[in-house]
Formats: C-alpha cells, sequence, structure tokens
C-alpha cells in the first residue's frame, strides 16, 4: 500500500464504512483510518435500529433505501414491536413500532467488510492526529488525499483541520449489557432518572442493552451515578461496566463540506435530536457522500452537491426533531410538568414525536 489515495476516511463506524464502501464502487482508492483496534469494539451504542419501513416513515424523501439496509438476518439480535414510554410517575405509554437489536460490533464489521469487498482499505489502530487540508497524519504516517472525510464520530478532529463547525450541545450516555429474560419491547424512562434524556432496556437474544443519557443542562451528576440508579430502580443486573459516548443532540452542523472534503454520521451532527438514534442516517448519509465523492473524482462535480443531495433527502426530519427537543426542553425542567405534558400528547403524538414529525400538526 503506498501512502497516496483518492480518498482518506477518518474512522470505520457505520458513517465511515458506508462512505468507503459507495467511493469505492464508483472506482475511488479509498483508505479507511481507524483508532480502534476492532472494529466497533467496544460497544458504547443502545444497538437498535428501525425496520426499513419505519426508516422510511421517518425520511420519507430519502431514496432508494431498500439496499441500504438490505442487513442479513443473523445480524438480528431481537426483533420488537413495541416502545413503551415511561412517564416520571411510571405511567407507560404504549406505541407500536417495528425494530430490532443488533450487536453493534458485528454491525460495525458487516458493513466494513462490504467497504473491503468493494476495495477499500482499511487500517485499524491507526488514531489520526491531525488533518491540514487534504494531508492526514497519524502518529506514524504521512498520507494525502484528493478528498478527506470526517467520519469520526461526534467529537470530530477532522472537522477542526477541515475548518468546519463541530457539534455544540453533546449529551453523555453509557450503556452495557443486562442479564435476564425481557419481553421485546423497548422501554424508554424519562424524569429524574435520566435528566433531559431517557434511559432504556432493548431487549436483545441474550439478556439486553440497558443505558442512560443526560442533557448536561438538567443534570447535576455524572451519567454513571444515573446509569447506577437505573439499574437499582429497573433491578438490572448487567456483565460489564459501563461503556460511554457523547450524543450530538443539536441536529446537523452549520456546514459539511469543503473543497476537498466533506463530514458524514456524528461527525456532521446526523442524529435525531429527539430520540439519539444515529446509524440509519449515517448509513444514508455514507451512500451520499461516497457517490458524490467518486463524481467529484471521475465527473469534477463540486462536493457541496453531498450537502444538497443530504439536506434534501433527511434534512426536513431532522430540523423537526431539533425543534420539538427544544420546546421539549421547556418540560423537562419539573417532573410534573412533564408528566402533565406526557398525558396531554398520548401515545399518538408522542410516536409521531419518536419518528421526527411534529407532535401537533
Ligand atoms: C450510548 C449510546 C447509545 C446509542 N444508541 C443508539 C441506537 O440504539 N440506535 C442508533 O441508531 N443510534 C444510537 N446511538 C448513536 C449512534 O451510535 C451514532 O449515531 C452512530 O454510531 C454514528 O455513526 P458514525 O459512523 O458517524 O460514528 P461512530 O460510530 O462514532 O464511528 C466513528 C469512528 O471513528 C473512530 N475515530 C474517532 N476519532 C478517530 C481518530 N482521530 N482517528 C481514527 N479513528 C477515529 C472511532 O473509533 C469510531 O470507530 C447511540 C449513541 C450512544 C453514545
Amino acid at each position: 500500500m503506498n501512502d497516496e489515495f483518492d480518498v482518506v476516511v477518518v474512522g470505520s463506524g457505520p458513517a465511515g464504512s458506508s462512505v468507503a464502501e459507495h467511493a469505492a464502487l464508483g472506482g475511488a482508492r479509498v483508505l479507511v483510518l481507524e483508532r480502534k483496534g476492532a472494529i466497533g469494539e467496544p460497544v458504547a451504542c443502545g444497538e437498535f435500529l428501525p425496520v426499513l419501513d419505519e426508516i422510511k416513515a421517518t425520511f420519507p424523501d430519502a431514496e432508494d433505501l431498500e439496499p441500504v439496509f438490505d442487513i442479513p438476518s443473523s445480524l438480528v439480535s431481537r426483533e420488537i414491536d413495541l416502545i413503551r414510554i415511561m412517564s416520571p410517575r411510571s405511567r407507560g405509554f404504549d406505541i407500536p413500532f417495528l425494530g430490532y437489536t443488533t450487536d453493534r460490533n458485528r454491525f460495525d464489521q458487516h458493513l466494513a467488510s462490504k467497504a473491503v469487498k468493494a476495495g477499500a482499505f482499511i487500517r485499524t489502530s491507526s488514531m489520526v492526529t491531525s488533518v491540514e487540508g487534504t494531508e492526514v497524519r497519524t502518529r506514524d504516517e504521512v498520507y494525502r488525499a484528493k478528498v478527506v472525510v470526517g467520519a469520526d464520530g461526534p467529537n470530530s478532529k477532522v472537522a477542526r483541520g477541515l475548518g468546519l463547525p463541530r457539534n455544540e450541545d453533546m449529551y453523555p450516555a453509557v450503556t452495557s449489557q443486562a442479564i435476564g429474560p425481557f419481553e421485546p419491547i423497548m422501554e424508554m424512562y424519562f424524569g429524574g432518572l435520566a435528566p433531559g434524556a431517557y434511559a432504556w432496556v432493548l431487549p436483545k437474544r441474550d439478556g439486553a442493552n440497558v443505558g442512560v443519557g443526560v442533557a448536561p443542562k438538567f443534570s447535576d451528576g455524572r451519567v454513571g451515578d444515573y446509569f447506577q440508579e437505573f439499574l437499582r430502580m429497573r433491578k438490572l443486573e448487567v456483565t460489564g461496566r459501563p461503556v460511554g459516548k457523547y450524543v450530538p443532540s443539536n441536529g446537523p452542523v452549520s456546514r459539511t463540506f469543503t473543497s476537498s472534503g466533506l463530514l458524514v454520521g456524528d461527525a456532521a451532527g446526523h442524529v435525531m435530536a429527539v430520540n439519539g438514534g444515529g446509524i440509519p442516517i449515517a448509513m444514508i448519509c455514507g451512500r451520499i457522500a461516497g457517490r458524490t465523492i467518486a463524481d467529484h473524482l471521475v465527473k469534477g462535480t463540486p462536493l457541496s452537491t453531498y450537502e444538497e443531495s443530504w439536506k434534501r433527502q433527511v434534512y426536513k426530519p431532522l430540523r423537526t426533531a431539533v425543534h420539538t427537543k427544544m420546546l421539549a426542553s421547556l418540560f423537562f425542567g419539573g417532573t410534573g410538568r412533564l408528566e402533565f405534558s406526557m398525558r396531554v400528547l398520548g401515545p399518538r403524538r408522542m410516536g409521531n414525536i419518536l419518528r421526527c414529525r411534529p407532535s401537533f400538526p
């Protein structure tokens, strides 16, 4: 392998692997640099994905989603058909919603293997230390590329290197695996257990993924302490130490391209502000980015078409989610207010909110 590539992608999460796959399919010579030694590990994710019809319902303008979400059944850990939202005073609201949990490490490894099959190279244990223009440095190597992609997650170093905006207002969240039998229901707990966000139970084939996210603005402790309190309250026994990460909560950053670089996935704020979900959008926008890069290299199409395209396909629901989150933050301050607003909304409107639609017409 020499050190000159058409594309250097930083990060091998769902965004990076999707970009790499589609740029490589378009004929580009692609290198992915991943700081971890093993792709997808350790798992810092709820591991939940909506089924294709739910993704289409949330992102009705996204194009040709079938091939993006053609996920092998071996990656489905447990099917889920209901979301139960628990109010601060333990009232449950049941929302029919089809999805499934996966094993996020195997899921990310699957997407990475598709990128490799398409012709991309992946280097693990390669932490990018700086990006200047089209020069990408790790501790030991310097790579040059025609296009650099920041798919390096919420605290994107590439965004800084490219002079692009970074995520603000991120929420810490932690997760672990719990032991025991669980019904095929996703539980979401709101109120003082997870101020400004929620705690969850997501059933898997064996046990469940359990976790907590909090909004710094509303919490006065560490997310790990809220997590321990949630385990006590819900009587959960976990198998390992909690693993944490930040979740962008403010929608997409204001600019996601330069003349030679792009941001995708969490690095671009491609996350649903109402529920913290980002895997489907990372994959949708990753494909758009990969195809745009291939067109840029072959036909000279400007990289700005990437932003035009993802905005056309997914921006509206992401913006609605940010507005809903801002509105909800008026109610997160007090248990009584939150309880009251949840009763007023009821399950149907809460279902709309989860699907990034306006809660009221
Ligand atoms: C606790 C938690 C639970 C979540 N649950 C869900 C869920 O159930 N469903 C859902 O849809 N979303 C969930 N999300 C959000 C989801 O995990 C992200 O939106 C998704 O992973 C975004 O994919 P990505 O490829 O953009 O970033 P990531 O998956 O974060 O991948 C970025 C990659 O870049 C690598 N990297 C970072 N910096 C460097 C560097 N300097 N050099 C080299 N490599 C680097 C990282 O190691 C990582 O592998 C959750 C998030 C958290 C924190």
